[in-house]
């Protein structure tokens, strides 16, 4: 039997789709090339803004007029939202939400034996407690650890805690195995990532972030930790103190913004000032090495008058982001800000996000082009028609000529120029 997986999203959705590939191998699947060639299709879906709900609902139906006769699992944050919408489309036969990942196997030989029926397994989320352990092994050069899921906030916007539920750490002993495992196998670089991993911890007893970063550390001994992307609030001293002084973990931080306008904030229900996160960028600018800042920014809140937009933009000018990652406001049904009134014109928001794309642009380019002239590590990630792509520690895409590198190997790059999103170099032998 041959399998097929299809991801959107985040990269905790990568991190499940590639648990649940194992739980397939482990019962005698092998990899399809493509969806046509599959004796089983899965989609992980996606639902944080309504353009991912459609591309959701898009890559759905491709799949089933693709390959009329594959058993078709639709899965992840769309199908717990939606389980209805999901179930309509033709072709589908099971549907799985944020919980049961660990049943897909079983679940699909069900649909097997009785074709034609729907196996509906959506339930309802509010009531997890437990981590949901997942058999794991990356599928990529940087291995990504989920060390959590669900989130406890609030914030106006968010549909993510409808559909993930509230807040479960994986335990120590448990990252602790996996990091053992990602040792063994040689993995450079591990990623932490989660819904919410600044609330690690919290469901546990006397256990933070920073046990689960030292965890890590200790147990896999990686090149390289990265963290992903973390709220401002709890970007704490300790993880700080940490940063300054293991030079294993990355120089590279994602804090979330969302808004440069305070008024904005607190109706996103937003825990922080700007005033307070332009104090941490400082500090980490002073504090960490050449340090790189990556952000989110969402535009056309409702209520977000031109005065509010520019003072956010005025903000972000002047905050050392390397990246923003603009998203325009998107209304989720069953979230406060979808019910509040002065919404924004979708063609107000557009033009919005193109002036926040572009400031971001030149941030990006501003802080890679720092790098010409100097010689950077990267460990090589992908290689396309010749040109091999990696990322320095602090979070800069460096692409080299092909010159026979092995995927997975640091390398050192005399950076020439700006190149795409990042820059381009030619190996160094210094
Ligand atoms: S912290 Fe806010 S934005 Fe992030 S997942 Fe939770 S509710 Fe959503």
């Amino acid at each position: 039997m041959k399998i097929f997986f299809v991801t959107l999203g985040c990269k905790v959705n990568q991190y499940e789709s590639e648990a649940m590939r194992k739980l397939f191998e482990a019962a005698g699947y092998t990899a399809a090339e493509e969806i046509s060639a599959a004796d089983v299709v899965v989609v992980n879906t996606c639902t944080v803004t309504a353009v991912s709900s459609q591309k959701s609902r898009q890559m759905i139906r491709r799949a089933a007029n693709v390959n009329r006769n594959c058993i078709l699992v639709v899965v992840g944050c769309y199908a717990q939202s939606e389980p209805q919408v999901v179930s309509a489309i033709d072709g589908v036969d099971v549907i799985i939400g944020t919980k049961d990942r660990t049943r897909i196997v079983e679940l699909v030989e069900a649909a097997f034996a009785k074709r034609g029926e729907k196996i509906f397994r959506v339930g309802n989320v509010d009531d997890i407690r437990d981590f949901e352990e997942l058999p794991h092994t990356p599928h990529r050069t940087r291995a990504f650890l989920k060390i959590e899921d669900g989130c406890d906030n609030r914030c106006a916007y968010c549909i993510i805690p409808n559909v993930r539920g509230r807040v479960r750490s994986r335990s120590l002993e448990s990252i602790r195995a996996e990091c053992v495992e990602l040792k063994s196998a040689g993995y450079k670089e591990i990623v932490l990532t989660g819904i919410h991993i600044g609330a690690y911890g919290r469901d546990l007893r006397g256990v933070s972030l920073v046990d689960a970063v030292q965890t890590v550390l200790d147990a896999a001994d990686p090149l390289r930790l990265r963290l992903g992307s973390i709220e401002s609030a709890e970007l704490t001293d300790e993880l700080i103190d940490l940063l300054k002084r293991d030079s294993r973990l990355c120089n590279h931080v994602h804090l979330p913004l969302q808004s440069g306008s305070d008024e904005i904030l607190r109706a996103m229900r937003r825990p922080y000032t700007t005033k307070n996160f332009s104090e941490l960028t400082a500090r980490l600018i002073a504090e960490v090495p050449e340090i790189s800042i990556g952000t989110d920014l969402i535009v056309g809140f409702p209520g977000e008058t031109d005065e509010l937009f520019a003072e956010t933009l005025n903000f972000i000018r002047e905050q050392p982001f390397s990246k923003i990652h603009v998203f325009p406001f998107s209304a989720r049904h069953g979230t406060l800000a979808a019910t509040l009134p002065n919404q924004i014109a979708p063609q107000v928001k557009k033009s919005r996000a193109v002036s926040a794309v572009e400031l971001s642009r030149a941030k990006s380019e501003n802080f890679s082009s720092r790098l010409i002239g100097r010689t950077v590590e990267i460990i090589a990630e992908t290689s396309t028609d010749g040109i091999v792509d990696g990322l320095t520690k602090n979070y800069v895409r460096v692409y080299v000529p092909d010159v026979g590198i092995k995927l997975g190997e640091v390398v050192r790059v005399k950076i020439e120029r700006l190149h795409a999103d990042g820059v381009f170099g030619k190996i160094s032998c210094a």
